[in-house]
């Protein structure tokens, strides 16, 4: 029997199976890694550290030698930890954020509040829990290195971290921003052990390419954007900066952001949602002459987003709603090829994997491929709708 022969029922059933057989794997692995440390096998396997060890003599990515060693490190500390870890009410990255929050008070309660979260409700949670101070907006030049140096572009980046003299961000990571493994950010200070994520082989690490964007909560309702900026993008921002120092006269940025987000939205929700200032009720004759025939009226498309709150209405059989806010389209839940009409209560937000689902339910897998693959061929519409129509 493959795979293939298993009903729908069957294959989720053997992979919950399976994915609860790879909890107790890796809980077991970290016991044995736990027993390496102390038995100090790692050093007598010539190698440096517990981190060398997991990634040459075990083949661990670097990203899994870390997380599992965090885990290992932890369990000892707290033991209940393991028995969290096999039945999957934390995982192996959330324990990455839990690390520096966990005491042998809290281990227990700090687990439960953060069972099935994202990581993202969870940075949440610990900034509420220990807030850190507002960090000021600032603009400042990252050092050039051959990965980051695109020709004659200059890089810099509108990191919001606290200005220091030297120009190191005063929470501690690098000035190419590097984060997690590989860097200080897990070497020698957070397990006390010798520099587990510094090269084995005392090599200086390549420098990177330029930080990643994101958004780091601070503190309940405050963040931290860090991102980089092309030497482009840094004079569109210096120019705007000037444009509007008479109302934000010390040039802080984040107000100016602000203002380009507003602009932003607005220009974004007329175009995918439909919004406008003077709406127009749907009719024939405010159709704009470049709507391809049988596109929805802009009216409807507003009123749909309108009233299923831009996100997915995709209900699964347990009445959980997909959450997905982005990559949304219109859906016709009865088909437009099937005599389908462009009318509000015949439409729905779904999200590009779920309107593709109702797709293959109706049309069939292969005729969905097949049409995805000749728009794909095509420039993408300004209002893209799952519109099929048979040959
Ligand atoms: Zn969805």
């Amino acid at each position: 029997m493959t795979l293939h022969d298993l009903s729908d029922d069957e294959l989720v059933a053997q992979l919950n199976d399976i994915c609860l057989d790879a909890r107790r794997l890796d809980a077991r692995l970290i016991g044995y890694l736990v027993e390496v440390e102390d038995r100090r096998l790692h050093l007598k396997e010539a190698c440096s550290s517990l981190f060398d060890f997991c990634v040459r003599r075990l083949h661990m990515s670097e990203g899994a030698a870390f997380r599992r060693i965090n885990a290992a490190r932890l369990t000892r500390r707290f033991p209940t930890l393991a028995g969290h870890l096999e039945r999957g009410r934390v995982h192996l990255s959330t324990l990455v954020l839990l690390r520096d929050h966990l005491t042998e008070w809290n281990v227990d309660e700090l687990i439960a509040v953060t069972e099935g979260k994202s990581k993202r409700e969870i940075e949440d949670l610990l900034a509420r829990r220990a807030p850190r101070p507002d960090v000021p907006a600032r603009l400042r030049k990252l050092p050039a290195s051959k990965a980051n140096r695109p020709s004659d572009t200059a890089t810099a980046t509108a990191a919001a971290t606290a200005p220091s003299v030297d120009g190191t961000p005063a929470d501690g990571t690098p000035p190419n921003g590097t984060p997690a493994y590989g860097t200080a950010a897990y070497g020698t200070a957070a397990y006390g052990t010798p520099a587990y994520g510094t090269p084995p082989y005392g090599t200086p690490p390549a420098p990177r390419a330029a930080a990643p964007a994101r958004i780091e909560p601070l503190s309940d309702a405050r963040y931290r954007l860090q991102l980089t900026l092309t030497a482009e993008m840094r004079g569109k921002l210096e120019r705007a900066v000037n444009l509007m120092r008479y109302r934000n006269p010390t040039g802080d940025l984040a107000v100016v952001v602000d203002r380009a987000l507003d602009a932003l939205l607005a220009k974004l929700e007329k175009e995918r949602l439909g919004k406008t200032t003077r709406p127009r009720r749907a009719s024939p004759k405010n159709a704009p002459r470049h709507r391809p025939a049988g596109a929805v009226p802009t009216a409807v498309r507003r009123e749909v987003f309108a009233r299923d709150g831009e996100q997915c209405t995709f209900v699964d059989r347990e009445g959980r709603r997909c959450t997905a806010r982005a990559f949304l389209e219109l859906d016709h839940v009865e088909s437009r090829a099937l005599g389908g009409s462009n009318h509000a209560a015949n439409l729905r937000v779904l999200c590009r994997g779920h309107n593709g689902l109702h797709a293959e339910e109706v049309f069939g897998r292969e005729y969905v491929s097949r049409a995805v693959r000749r728009r794909q061929r095509k420039p993408e519409p300004p209002h893209r709708e799952y519109v099929l129509t048979p040959r």
